[in-house]
């Protein structure tokens, strides 16, 4: 099999919403009038965001839910995407359990693949994403990281710390039970990106990212990009983790302090952190039930810089977690 069977065996599929997909020199998206074009690229090294022997479905899963959600972060509804792939070799099954599961989630979002590029090399997944947000009164409706404001209130969506939970337990640093096992390894290698709660915030939230390095690491962003600081309220955030399918953390022998620590600084958990007014509190509640999607108020915005967290008491507390950067 050479380069071309594998993309017309793999990765072509008729053209839907597209005017032109996978086969010519370049694909052909016609943005509906009112709309402007979401544009983002998430790349997945092996060694670096995944083991080389992970699933190859929950690979293509994984690849694509990153880039939806981002998408899913501006408030984005996904359109089509690109697949940029280097391979080590020509492996079947590899290949078809990859766009199985790539496919599978492309087509629950409704995203079709539109093109792409194949080389031989190490093996390295490079998605771009292109979804719509529309423009009302001249003005887009995408959600920034630019627009909290002092006096807003901090969300985060579904649950932190299961990535970080299952990367310990597959690096060998704790040992979970078999079904808290299975449970967080789902959340790691197959996340779910938010995108029905990112579009039905638009219009409520006012500054919103979506959380792969880390809670506050990622906060953080807000928190420059809109000139504000924040307090957040741990006794609020720590019902992130209680949350989680499993809530027997202690149990297995992982204190409060290690849950506080992978719910805020985790990584990998693809919920989306936003801020909206106070006076939007029900709008937002209305918002995730649309998007069957909990939502969790863990603090404020304010006006001093920096990230303050409070204990159940009240009191400030210092942490200081290392947030995930490449090249630190
Ligand atoms: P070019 O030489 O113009 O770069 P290629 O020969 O690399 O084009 O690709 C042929 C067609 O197959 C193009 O339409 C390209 O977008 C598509 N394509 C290549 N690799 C992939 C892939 N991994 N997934 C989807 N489409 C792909
Ligand atoms: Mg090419």
């Amino acid at each position: 099999m050479g380069e071309f069977d594998l993309i017309a065996r793999y990765f072509t599929r008729p053209a839907g919403q597209a005017v032109l997909g996978v086969g010519d020199d370049c694909a052909l998206l016609q943005p509906r009038p009112g709309t402007q074009l979401a544009v983002s690229s998430d790349m997945l090294v092996e060694g670096r965001h995944f083991f080389a022997d992970v699933n190859p479905f929950a690979l293509g899963h994984k690849a694509l839910a990153v880039n939806l959600s981002d998408l899913a972060a501006c408030g984005a509804k996904p359109l089509a995407f690109t697949l940029a792939l280097a391979l080590p070799d020509i492996d079947e099954d590899w290949l078809a359990g990859f766009s199985k599961g790539l496919l599978a989630l492309a087509d629950a979002h409704g995203c079709e693949l539109v093109g792409g590029d194949t080389t031989q090399g190490p093996l390295n997944i490079c998605i771009t994403v292109f979804g719509e947000v529309p423009v009302v009164q001249g003005k887009s409706q995408a959600l920034l990281r630019s627009g909290a404001r002092a006096g807003d209130d901090v969300y985060v969506s579904g649950t932190l710390g299961d990535a970080r939970l299952a990367l310990e337990a597959l690096r060998g640093a704790l040992a979970l039970p078999p079904l808290m096992l299975a449970q967080s390894r789902l959340r790691l290698e197959q996340p779910t990106p938010r995108v029905a709660l990112g579009q039905a915030l638009r219009g409520i939230a006012s500054a919103a990212i979506d959380v792969s390095d880390g809670l506050l690491g990622d906060l953080r962003h807000i928190l420059r990009a809109s000139k504000t600081g924040a307090t957040l309220e741990t006794a609020l955030a720590i019902n992130l983790v209680a949350a989680c399918a499993l809530p027997d953390w202690s149990a297995a022998g992982i204190d409060a302090e290690k849950q506080l620590e992978f719910a805020l600084a985790g990584g990998d958990d693809y919920e989306l952190a936003f801020t909206a007014p106070a006076s939007a509190r029900e709008a937002v509640q209305a918002a995730a039930r649309q998007a069957q999607t909990p939502v969790t108020r863990i603090g404020r915005i304010d006006a001093d810089p920096g990230l303050r967290l409070l204990d159940a008491a009240g009191a400030p507390m210092e942490r200081h977690y290392a947030s995930f950067d490449h090249f630190a």
